[in-house]
């Protein structure tokens, strides 16, 4: 197989969480135009159904939207059993579904930082758990989580300490969920990227300034810039690969 054939994802099964928009949209189109039927899984019905659509016009595969909230185990569950009715099985689980909530600990409480972690980390879990099961029937799959740099450093000046605590978990999450699934086959890798404009617009113009001077790349991420990275931890091509994360960053960490 040629290495181009490697990155190739045709017929395979994608479910991509919060794939209606920004990174997740990004990464939906990225599968969907090397071959993959994608399931988009979020909770605004409309917008999954729309993002659907246009995948199937614009890359020629199969979509399914099902909403779907992370945070609801019975919603997840239907989720996976509406896709392996409709595909057969699953491939590949792009855990991408996030939020952030900026807000400093005096005024965070302690529900916010719960339900921060409930989208994020046990979401991500949940998902894991349903679609691990299918994977495991079907011999084996791909799972992706879209961590961030956050699980590494702390983000001056932002107020984001579940955020944080929810990236890291992810970090050890995917270290023990590639070891338990190995046996499997099935492949665990995170994502980690870094400052991606989905949100920057509400930013002070001098907080971008600061936080662009200290990149190696001298802009912001669009969300385009995420899915190639994560076609190849999807795909053969990285069949090597398994327990990593990827820091995506334009050097800004290195920093
Ligand atoms: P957006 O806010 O643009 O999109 C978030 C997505 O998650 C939406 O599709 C939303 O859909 C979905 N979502 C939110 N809550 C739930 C839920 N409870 N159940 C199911 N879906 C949900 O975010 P980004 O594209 O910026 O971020 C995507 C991921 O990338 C997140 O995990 C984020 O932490 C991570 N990331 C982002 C960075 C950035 O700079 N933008 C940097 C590093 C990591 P809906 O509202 O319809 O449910």
């Amino acid at each position: 197989m040629s290495i181009l054939d490697q990155f190739r994802l045709d017929g395979r099964t994608a479910i991509v969480t919060g794939g209606n928009r920004g990174i997740g949209r990004a990464i939906a189109d990225g599968l969907a135009d090397v071959g993959a039927n994608v399931v988009i899984a979020n909770r605004d019905a409309a917008a999954g159904d729309r993002a659907a659509e246009e995948i199937a016009d614009e890359f020629g595969v199969q979509t399914l939207a099902v909403p779907t909230d992370v945070t609801e185990e019975s919603d997840v569950q239907a989720m996976v059993d509406r896709t392996v009715d409709e595909f057969g099985g699953v491939d590949i689980l792009i855990n991408n579904a996030g939020i952030v909530q900026h807000n400093a600990v005096e005024e965070k409480s302690v529900a916010e930082f719960q339900h921060t972690l409930d989208v994020n980390l046990t979401g991500a879990y949940r998902t894991a758990k349903y679609v691990g099961e299918v994977m495991r029937e079907g011999g084996g799959g791909v799972l992706i989580n879209v961590s961030s740099m956050s699980a590494f450093v702390a983000n001056y000046p932002k107020h984001q300490v579940d955020y944080q605590a929810s990236k890291g978990g992810l970090e050890a999450l995917k270290n023990q969920l590639a070891s338990e699934w190995a046996e499997d086959d099935i492949r665990v890798n995170n994502v980690n990227p870094g400052f991606v404009d989905t949100g920057l617009d509400a930013e002070a113009d001098e907080q971008l300034e600061t936080w662009r001077s200290e990149m190696l790349v001298d802009e912001f991420a669009e969300p385009e810039a995420i899915a190639p990275l994560v076609v190849y931890l999807a795909s053969d091509a990285s069949s090597y690969v398994t327990g990593e994360s990827v820091v995506i960053d334009g050097g800004y960490t290195v920093r």
